[in-house]
């Protein structure tokens, strides 16, 4: 989101961005989603958390766990959960973010959640500011660090890039901008979070995606914008059914606003791994 200056230069560098992106094909050679992962996972390439402890940061996908390693010169790439401004839209959530799975929280630039916070509550002034202090009181509330703010910078300021949101129903956490063949989105940690701030932010996701730049005339029914449900065999991981009915929500409001979404599952058990035997999990889940 943001303010746009010339037409005629932003829609050439719009038209960039959706090339560099995949334009029509955003999976390239892989002709679903789930392809693309095993693809990766034969690879050796993991999107699972691999740590005790995560670092909440946004939805963003200008976010990853490389940009934040790199701003906070931390010592190798954190684990990271996600939701909408670090949770500034949910009221009070300091009962769901306890150490020791949480470590602390992050604040960043640029952000579409934090201008939303920034309405409801009739704040004038820097958006990202308003929202920035927000999180930090969240955080000592909590009880956990807060580690103030970086800049979304795997997209460019004025533009929101996304084609997909990863709607991560595992338990455990999973970031799909770790895998390598996927393509760039959105990221919501349903799992963590609960159904309620999951829908939420996927809902808030979408409609970045929607109203962004991208919008028109890119995104078609035959190039839609992808509501990937990503759940595992683990305990406490949510049903990929019931993560597609939240998303089905998500997608009636969408269509209804003329964007085309396409509800996908990625099925990211670690049976599915090149080593192990395959899961009788259907292989090709591209769904309506
Ligand atoms: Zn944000």
């Amino acid at each position: 989101m943001g303010t746009h200056k010339e037409n005629g230069q932003d829609d050439q560098f719009i038209e960039e961005l959706w090339k560099r992106s995949g334009g029509e094909n955003p999976l390239g050679e892989f002709d679903s989603f789930q392809a693309a992962y095993d693809a990766a996972v034969e690879r050796g390439e993991t999107g699972h958390h691999q740590r005790a402890s995560a670092i909440v940061t946004c939805i963003d996908e200008g976010i990853t766990p490389l940009i934040v390693q790199q701003q906070l010169n931390l010592p190798e790439e954190p684990d990271i959960l996600r939701t909408a401004g670090s949770g500034i839209l949910h009221g009070d959530i300091t009962h769901i973010l306890r150490p020791p799975q949480v470590q602390g929280m992050l604040a960043h630039d640029w952000c579409g959640a934090a201008g939303v916070y920034a309405r409801e509550n009739n704040l004038t002034g820097n958006a990202d500011d308003h929202g920035a202090q927000r999180i930090e009181q969240i955080a000592q509330a909590t009880e956990v660090d807060y580690y103030g703010r970086i800049l979304p910078t795997a997209r460019p300021r004025e533009f929101h890039d996304a084609r997909a949101v990863y709607y991560d129903g595992t338990r455990k956490g999973f970031e799909a901008s770790r895998i390598s063949t996927l393509p760039k989105g959105f990221g919501v940690s349903r799992g963590f979070f609960g159904s309620q701030i999951g829908e939420s932010d996927a809902a808030l996701a979408t409609f970045i995606a929607a109203s962004g730049n991208m919008r028109s005339p890119h995104f078609t029914p035959q190039s839609p914008f992808y509501l990937v449900a990503i759940s595992d065999d683990r305990p406490g991981s949510v049903p990929m059914e019931k993560l597609r009915d939240e998303l089905s929500n998500i997608r009636k409001s969408a269509e209804s606003m003329g964007f085309p979404t396409q509800i996908v599952t990625l099925d990211v058990s670690v049976t599915r791994g090149g080593t192990s035997t395959p899961s009788p999990i259907r292989r090709n889940p591209r769904a309506s």
